[in-house]
């Protein structure tokens, strides 16, 4: 394994720091305080705008999708995005400033890899032009969604139309004014075999039938203005031809999505961790306690030793899952797969944890963005599959293997 970048990739990890030092960091109060004075908090303030129009312009976009989609995209392997995401993760809202957010990424390479051409006309142009945004509707408070096989939502077949009935939760960026399409995941058929009858869908957000319930927080937090809604489904009617890839096969899909993007989330926590760390070893050479700064107490020297060890573990797993889903496909990698995806979000939780307890009261406060970060880290240990659901898997699949 060689995991030395190559020179495009160090060009673009070049010019991506570059947009970070000028563009994202000096702004990122302003970026703050835009969206909590703002009248509507799930309406995105025109910085985003404005950047983005800029990161378009330098050719920093869409870089999460891979060759098999050109002319979409950069064209990357997750090798070579890897370190690009690491770099965007250190600001929790920088994604989207690349076009390369959550659950968007997902969405677009569902719709790129399994829609009809009349799905990508609709959706998925103006969501690689960043016109829209996009939610994922799978999880549901009546069920344990870990297990997706428990997702009820109906959605059925009434000749020349679906009807969808249920309620969803935590789904991401459906808060936002601009969000304004759904995959939805429900059963098409309850007797087919139990991975059989789950099926998805695309509903616009304005179809009748769709409500907003609330915004859900997170560990406290809004996460405005992206936000995770509730969202009932009341008989709502959507044309047949907005089934993706066809009845059943919502798992199929499911698998699908989790093609590149599967790791993503540990590229962006690698970096949230790198962050944490890097403001830390900046705190402790001004902060004097006991006659001198905290960087001369050892046990402060120890907890950055381990930090740094932390991280470039889980770095360098993330690496060789990327390479491994390169080499080999997602279903050989699967393994190393949930292994990053196992260690990844508990890392960073540690790493932020401690840059917090060194920052002392500062870290807990609105003028870091640590405990935000560590909010993320946390929710993620959730939101991209229970560890205990990824170890179950990875457990079972090395035992089989053994035999
Ligand atoms: C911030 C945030 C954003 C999210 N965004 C989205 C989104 O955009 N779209 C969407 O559909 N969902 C989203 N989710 C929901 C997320 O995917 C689910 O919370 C997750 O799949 C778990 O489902 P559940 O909450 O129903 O937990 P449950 O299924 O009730 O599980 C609860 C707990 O049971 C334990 N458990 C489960 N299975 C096992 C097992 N096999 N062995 C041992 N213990 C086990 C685990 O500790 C697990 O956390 C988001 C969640 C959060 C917090």
């Amino acid at each position: 394994m060689n995991f030395d970048h190559s020179e495009k990739v160090q060009s673009l990890m070049q010019k991506l720091s570059h947009f970070m030092d000028t563009e994202i960091y000096p702004r990122e109060d302003e970026y703050h305080s835009l969206v909590m004075n703002n009248t509507n908090k799930w309406q995105t303030p025109a910085l985003m705008n404005e950047l983005k129009a800029k990161a378009k312009e330098q050719g920093l976009w869409n870089l999460f999708l891979p060759k098999e989609y050109l002319p979409y995209g950069a064209g990357l392997n997750n090798l070579e995005y890897a370190p690009l995401c690491e770099i965007m993760g250190r600001v929790l809202w920088s994604s989207e400033v690349f076009n390369c957010s959550a659950p968007d990424t997902g969405n677009m390479e569902v719709i790129a890899k399994y829609g009809s051409d009349e799905h990508k006309k609709t959706y998925l142009e103006p969501l690689l032009n960043g016109e829209i945004r996009s939610a994922f509707a799978m999880t549901e408070p009546e069920v344990a969604s870990s297990d997706a096989t428990n997702i009820a939502t109906k959605i059925e077949d009434k000749g020349d139309h679906y009807l969808i009935n249920g309620r969803k939760w935590y789904t991401s960026g459906a808060m936002n004014e601009n969000c304004q399409i759904l995959i939805v995941m429900g059963k098409t058929d309850v007797k087919a075999p139990r991975h059989q009858q789950q099926s998805q869908i695309l509903v616009p957000l304005s179809t009748s039938g769709v409500t907003v319930v609330r915004p859900m927080s997170a560990m406290g937090y809004l996460d405005e203005p992206i936000g995770h809604a509730e969202v009932l489904f009341e008989n709502v009617k959507v044309p047949k031809a907005n089934l993706i890839l066809g009845e059943g096969r919502g798992f199929e899909i499911a698998q699908g999505r989790l093609g590149p993007g599967r790791i993503h989330h540990c590229m962006r926590l690698i970096g949230c961790a790198q962050r944490a760390l890097d403001l830390t070893c900046e705190r402790v050479e001004q902060r004097i306690a006991f006659g001198q700064p905290l960087s001369k107490q050892q046990s402060v020297r120890e907890s950055i030793a381990q930090m740094y060890c932390k991280i470039e573990q889980a770095r360098l797993l993330t690496l060789k899952a990327a390479d491994n889903m390169d080499k080999y496909g997602n279903k050989v990698a699967k393994n190393i797969i949930a292994a990053i995806k196992i260690v990844a979000p508990k890392m960073a939780c540690e790493v932020i944890d401690e840059a917090i307890q060194i920052h002392g009261a500062a870290g807990t406060s609105q003028d870091t963005v640590l405990s935000a970060t560590l909010a993320y880290a946390r929710t993620i240990r959730l939101a991209d599959g229970p560890d205990q659901v990824h170890m179950m898997q990875l457990g079972k699949n090395l035992v089989v293997n053994k035999q």
